[in-house]
C-alpha cells in the first residue's frame, strides 16, 4: 500500500509504496507489535521510513560513511601515501 510520510530532514512530502497491509499497520500502531514483527518483509529502510518518514536517500546525506584517516598522516585511506606496510600495521591495531 502507498505510504506517505513527510521528511523531517526536507520537510517534502514523499509516497512509497510498501508491501504491507492495513492490519499490519494497526499491529504496530494499535496493538504495539514491534514494527519489525509486525512487518518482518520490510527492509530496514522500508521500517525507517514508515517509523520516521526519512528515507534512504536523507540518511544518506545526514550520516554519510566516515571517512577512514589513515593514523600516520590524517590522510584519507586507503590512498594516503603512506607504505602499505605502515597502513596494514595501522589496520591491524585500530581494529
Ligand atoms: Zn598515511
Amino acid at each position: 500500500m502507498i505510504i506517505v510520510r513527510r521528511s523531517p530532514r526536507t520537510g517534502q512530502f514523499n509516497k512509497m509504496d510498501l508491501p504491507i497491509t492495513q492490519e499490519q499497520i494497526d499491529l504496530w500502531e494499535n496493538d504495539h507489535v514491534l514494527i519489525q514483527n509486525a512487518m518482518p518483509q520490510l527492509t530496514p529502510d522500508q521500517r525507517e521510513f514508515l517509523m520516521t518518514g526519512y528515507t534512504a536517500e536523507d540518511w544518506a546525506i545526514l550520516f554519510p560513511p566516515e571517512e577512514e584517516l589513515c593514523g600516520l598522516c590524517d590522510g584519507p585511506l586507503p590512498n594516503c601515501g603512506c607504505p602499505g606496510e605502515w597502513l596494514d600495521e595501522h589496520h591491524s591495531k585500530d581494529r
